[in-house]
């Protein structure tokens, strides 16, 4: 039976289930740009891991996770997740900070403790919690927050429900902070108008609650819209 994996290599799963779980390749430029670590860095991290039986790597230097790696990785996104939870339901953290909070809090536990804290958690969400606080599904419960996809990529001219402010975004308190002033948070109806100006500069305009606002195309990108019926 391995050990629990180290914070570095925790971090780094939980980032790889989450682009699996939305069905996005995963290499090693992609890791160090969410990550903002060097490539380098990452392909040692990489090749520890592979060593260490988390992940295996394809000729096309694709990443997946081992059985064991699938395991270690929906355990630490469930806790950051319960974490967050815990963060904002009862502590009250604002909703712009329970991410970094949790992110600090997960790492300093020991393990014992972290299984206490997972244990009481299950029992106080399980009340239907499907999604953190952010709209993300809690592993297992993909299908029960349903598809979505990046305001990116939709159609404009039609209302949207936000359904998921993307794990990449939360790391980014001042984004979130920005967000939550503008009142794009899981559950906001929006309308997407399109590219501001029309000809392209990476800017998107969205109207959400009467109120125009525009987006810059990285916000844009993270803010995953629920697929209409
Ligand atoms: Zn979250």
């Amino acid at each position: 039976m391995s050990e629990r994996p180290s914070p570095t290599i925790e971090d780094y799963l939980g980032v790889i289930y989450t682009l699996l779980r939305d069905s996005q390749p995963v290499y090693g430029r992609r890791l160090a740009e969410w990550m903002e670590v060097s490539p380098p860095t990452v392909t040692a991290t990489l090749q520890r891991m592979v060593r260490d039986g988390w992940v295996l790597m394809g000729q096309d230097k694709t990443v997946r996770l081992t059985e064991e790696g699938s395991v270690a990785a929906a355990s630490v996104v469930r806790r950051h997740m319960l974490t967050e939870l815990l963060l904002a339901r009862v502590l009250n953290v604002p909703w712009s900070e329970v991410h970094g909070e949790a992110d600090r809090l997960e790492h300093g536990l020991s393990s014992e403790t972290a299984s206490r804290v997972a244990e009481l958690l299950d029992g106080a969400f399980a009340d239907g919690t499907v999604a953190c606080p952010h709209g993300n599904p809690l592993p297992g419960q993909e299908a029960r927050v349903g598809a979505s996809r990046p305001l990116t990529e939709v159609s404009p001219g039609r209302e949207y429900v936000l359904l998921r402010i993307h794990e990449e975004a939360e790391r980014d308190s001042a984004t979130l902070a920005l967000l939550e002033a503008q009142h794009l948070l899981p559950g906001a109806r929006l309308t997407v108008l399109g590219l501001e100006p029309p000809s392209g500069s990476g800017l998107i305009a969205v109207l959400v609650g009467g109120e125009r606002v525009v987006l810059e195309g990285a916000v844009a990108r993270c803010l995953w819209l629920q697929d209409p019926e």
